[in-house]
């Protein structure tokens, strides 16, 4: 376990990807030596806005874990909010990168098409919720493709309200800041924000009484049809399981309430698959856990195995609704991400990605509630497929507790398991490891979670 710092600054850099050793490792305290002189750099050289969670210097990840520059090996369970689903550098990704950085790196699809960005729209339009004729349109960030979600939706209505819903979380940008709830750290100081963006409630069942699915969609377009009416409104927004707002599944019910409404209004029913898509959940799309085929999906996230890439797919006499040079963008659909996709989602739907969301994700609920019946400080545990979450309440009151779970989150960390927080009330801990994780390394993770929650 002890390793000098002269060593570890000379160690060779190992390669990563899945043949990198499986072991959780830790030979200096984090941040090791070197990881303090990134950050020292980082402190000086980046903006202070752009904050991070695990501070390393990361060098090589695969598999299960993330490796740094001082030789520290950190259980992943976080694959980079929801990115790496595959696991990083998976040999498929590489190659097919590989291949087509040799060939061109970009023409700019607006100019020149090519045809990986056609093979990625034609998948997308398969593999996403629904057997009706569909369309997309590739973007770099997810929170580009939420933009253009919007802009599709109002073209084709020829209407201007959004509404988005308590605890949604849909991007950085202008538009996507208006459009998420939370204001620490997403939107203080950032306004004003875009105009005609509503917000309704979201059915919670922890935390709204256990209201049914029906009876929370009917709150909440009581309050749409009130504060917004149907005749002004071109889309609703919400994600099918919540992300950063803290993994809310909502009832049985809700969405499909939702949907029905917005169908018989002319409203634009948008799925922000964003952080739920690509098997994640234990389904190609959360959309099909709960039955319902949303009008327009946006993807990022889990898309490209890491590369920058994101799509808004849907019907398409909705996705045709926009004049030619309406959407588009200098990067979109760049031929590298392209690649990546398509290697990706073969893999995805080939390998045995959901069931092995599954099986992850009864691991990870196994351990939970076993922690739960001996600790009432855990509230809840939920999620579907390998995303999930646990929240931390006081247990005499309920109250959200942010301080223990940011606690419990910096412990795992220092003991080299990485494990992200979310929620409005910051009291959540998710758990998103790449599907690569091996069941040795993921329980190895739990008992570090174990120990932390125990010592808090
Ligand atoms: C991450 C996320 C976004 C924003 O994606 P970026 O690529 O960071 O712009 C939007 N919606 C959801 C649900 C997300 O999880």
């Amino acid at each position: 376990m002890s390793t000098t710092a002269t060593d570890t600054l000379t160690a060779p850099v190992p390669l990563g990807g899945p043949t990198l050793p499986q072991e959780r490792r830790i030979v200096t305290s984090i941040p090791g030596p070197r990881s303090q002189e990134l950050l020292a750099r980082k402190a000086d050289a980046v903006a202070a806005g752009v904050g991070h969670t695990v501070p390393i210097q990361a060098v090589a990840a695969g598999g299960g874990v993330v490796v740094d520059a001082d030789g520290n090996s950190l259980i992943d369970l976080g694959a980079g909010i929801a990115v790496t689903t595959l696991g990083n550098a998976h040999p498929r990704i590489v190659a097919a990168v590989q291949e087509q950085v040799a060939q061109f790196t970009h023409t700019c699809f607006m100019v020149s098409p090519y045809e990986s960005y056609v093979a990625v729209a034609e998948a997308l339009n398969r593999i996403t919720p629904g057997s009706h004729a569909k369309k997309s349109a590739l973007f770099n960030s997810g929170a580009e493709a939420v933009e253009n979600a919007v802009k599709i939706a109002r073209k084709y209505t020829k209407k201007q309200a959004v509404v988005a819903f308590d605890h949604g979380y849909h991007g950085r940008t202008n538009l996507t800041m208006a459009l998420t709830a939370k204001s620490m750290p997403y939107k203080s100081g950032f306004g004003p924000f875009a105009s005609e963006v509503y917000r309704a409630p979201m059915s919670y069942p922890f935390r709204d009484g256990g209201l049914s699915g029906a009876d929370a969609a009917r709150k909440a377009i009581s309050v749409i049809e009130k504060q917004v009416g149907a005749d002004n409104l071109a889309a609703v927004i919400i994600e099918p399981i919540q992300g950063e707002g803290g993994f809310i599944v909502p009832a049985d019910g809700f969405l499909q309430g939702l949907l029905t409404w917005c169908r018989s209004n002319n409203v634009v029913f948008i799925a922000d698959e964003i952080q739920t898509g690509f098997a994640r959940t234990g389904a190609m799309f959360a959309s099909d856990l709960f039955g319902i085929e949303p009008d327009l999906i946006t993807t990022a996230k889990g898309i490209a195995g890491g590369l920058p890439l994101a799509a808004v797919t849907g019907r398409a006499e909705i996705m045709d609704a926009s004049h030619a040079g309406g959407l588009g963008g200098t990067y979109g659909g760049n031929p590298l991400a392209c690649a990546a996709a398509l290697a990706a989602i073969d893999v995805f739907e080939n390998d045995g990605l959901t069931e092995r969301a599954e099986q992850i994700g009864a691991i990870l609920t196994d351990r939970l509630r076993r922690m739960q019946s001996a600790d009432p400080r855990i509230g809840d545990i939920r999620g579907r497929g390998a995303m999930i979450a646990a929240e931390f309440v006081v247990p005499a009151t309920g109250d959200a507790d942010g301080t223990l779970t940011s606690t419990i989150a910096k412990a795992c960390i220092a003991e080299g398991v990485i494990v992200l927080t979310c929620g409005t009330y910051g009291n959540v801990i998710r758990f998103l490891p790449p599907l690569s994780i091996s069941d040795e390394l993921l329980h190895e993770a739990l008992d570090v979670v174990e120990a932390a929650l125990a010592a808090a």
